[in-house]
């Protein structure tokens, strides 16, 4: 069994992802990491293996329950324990509600809601058996504000945020905790898809001035994985700015 801690972290190839692996990989956790595309995902993996801890990098579609639960027994197996989990991995497809496709609601919330729970649903069975474990799921701010354009997304968001609290009432007593971190607009490649714009409007809700970084989801995740948030648990933390208060 490994004695450092392990934490997997979804779609860590890039943006908040991979910023909170990395903030992981400095505080010394071995990792295991996914995305959809091996390049990426393993070029992620190269760069996070300077902080000198392992590194599993794997293809993995999140909304493939089957999947998702091989992929959890692999790293549980190969490390032999699971402290954390991060519920990262998301997509958009926005559309209004009038003219949305069916298509786009159902892949939405079959990346964004239906993996939370069967991510979570495999690593209770280790987190159970060693009596502690961390799962942080990466909401939004939509999910309490709502958004036009974006009826899938905000709903698939507002589901991980019940499910963070009732999830959290059922494991409670083991030492597990269960959180959701629910940031503002953040700079990556979601909302690089806005024109500048768009991204200017956004910037002028938010009364610190600035979109977050991923750096700042990170020193959340890197705060509720240790000791320090140890009696946090059922919550949904707002990183944003001030954009919603
Ligand atoms: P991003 O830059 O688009 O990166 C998304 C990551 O998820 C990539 O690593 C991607 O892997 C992976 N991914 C997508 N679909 C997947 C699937 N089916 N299976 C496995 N991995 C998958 O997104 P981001 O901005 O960093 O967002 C990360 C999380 O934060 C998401 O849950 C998002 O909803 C949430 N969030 C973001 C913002 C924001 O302003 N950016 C605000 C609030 C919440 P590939 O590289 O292989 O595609």
């Amino acid at each position: 069994m490994s004695d450092s801690k392990v934490a997997i972290v979804t779609g860590a190839s890039r943006g908040i992802g991979f910023s909170v692996a990395e903030a992981l990989a400095k505080a010394g956790y071995h990792l295991a990491i996914c995305g959809t595309r091996e390049e990426t995902v393993n070029a992620a993996a190269e760069k996070l293996s300077i902080h000198k801890v392992e590194v599993l990098p794997r293809v993995v579609n999140v909304a493939d329950g089957e999947a998702v639960q091989a992929f959890v027994q692999e790293v549980a197996k190969h490390f032999g324990r699971l402290d954390v989990l991060v519920n990262n991995a998301g997509i958009t497809r926005d559309g209004l509600s009038m003219r949305m496709k069916g298509e786009d609601w159902q892949a939405v919330i079959d990346t964004n809601l239906s993996s939370v729970f069967y991510a979570s649903q495999a690593v209770l069975k280790p987190m159970m058996r060693a009596k502690a474990g961390r799962i942080i799921n990466i909401s939004s701010v939509v999910a309490s504000m709502g958004n036009p354009g974006q009826i899938n997304y905000c709903a698939s968001k507002g589901g991980i945020d019940a499910m963070t609290r009732s999830l959290a009432r059922e494991v409670g007593s083991r030492n597990i905790t269960v959180n959701a971190i629910a940031p503002g607009f953040i700079g990556t490649d979601m909302t690089d898809e806005l024109g500048d714009d768009a991204k200017d409007a956004l910037i002028a809700q938010v009364p610190l001035g600035r979109l977050g970084s991923p750096e700042d989801i990170a020193a959340t995740v890197l705060f509720l994985s240790g000791e320090s948030g140890g009696y946090i648990t059922g919550q949904v933390l707002h990183v944003n700015g001030g954009m919603y208060m």
